[in-house]
């Protein structure tokens, strides 16, 4: 069975305080409605698996997905939504940063980005917050069905090009509607997963 197949609800944390102690994870952080759930729920072949939010924004938990032999998936509270009181947005965007810099079981950032309009401001903090980790990012421009395939490649050279010079971070297109780059994600995140448990083996 592929990775993500086998992805199973596991917890709901609502303070980084609470978070699991043991396993190894790969988060999922993007702006709220960037199509972060969707994707997700893509990726697991399953329509209610993460929950694709009517009211963006109003859900800030953080929720943990199981892939076995204590693998985790994160999927981050979205953020940037507009209509969360800028006090509170505030608040959980600097949790984001105390996560993203100080978990030690995270592996590496799958950051979500709507195709239409990737790294926004709010996406470059997250990175700038993230890249000192050394860790990588793989960023999805998703809901790529929105565009022509002439501007799904304009978009994506446009990033990679943003990118050059820095081999922690990756861009693919994506498309949770049309299932476009999936095999793309399983590489990816196995590879990272794969790389965890070497370096747990070599005793690193
Ligand atoms: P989240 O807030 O990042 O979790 O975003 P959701 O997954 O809830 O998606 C936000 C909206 O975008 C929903 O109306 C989805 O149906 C839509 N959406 C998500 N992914 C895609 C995609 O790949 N293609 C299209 N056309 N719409 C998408």
């Amino acid at each position: 069975m592929s990775l993500f197949r086998g992805l199973q609800f596991l917890t709901t944390v609502n303070d980084l305080r609470t978070l699991p102690q043991e396993g190894v994870e790969v988060a999922f952080a993007g702006r709220s409605n960037a199509g972060k759930s969707s994707a997700i729920n893509t990726l697991a072949n399953h329509t209610r698996l993460a929950f694709v939010s009517k009211t963006p924004g109003r859900t800030q938990h953080i929720n943990y997905f199981d892939f076995g032999a204590e693998r985790r998936l994160v999927d981050l509270p979205g953020y940037g939504y507009a209509e969360v009181p800028a006090a509170v947005r505030a608040h959980w965007e600097k949790l984001l940063g105390q996560y993203l810099v100080g978990r030690s079981n995270l592996i590496g950032l799958v950051l979500i980005m709507d195709a239409r309009r990737p790294l926004t401001e709010l996406d470059r903090r997250m990175l700038d917050w993230f890249l000192p980790t050394g860790k990588p990012v793989h960023c999805l421009l998703t809901k790529a069905d929105k565009l022509s395939r002439q501007e799904q490649t304009k978009i994506l050279r446009e990033v990679e090009k943003e990118f050059d010079g820095q081999p922690q971070l990756t861009v693919q297109l994506f498309s949770s509607l049309k299932k476009q780059g999936m095999e793309k994600v399983e590489e990816v995140v196995g590879a990272w997963f794969a790389a965890a448990a070497g370096d747990m083996t070599d005793g690193a």
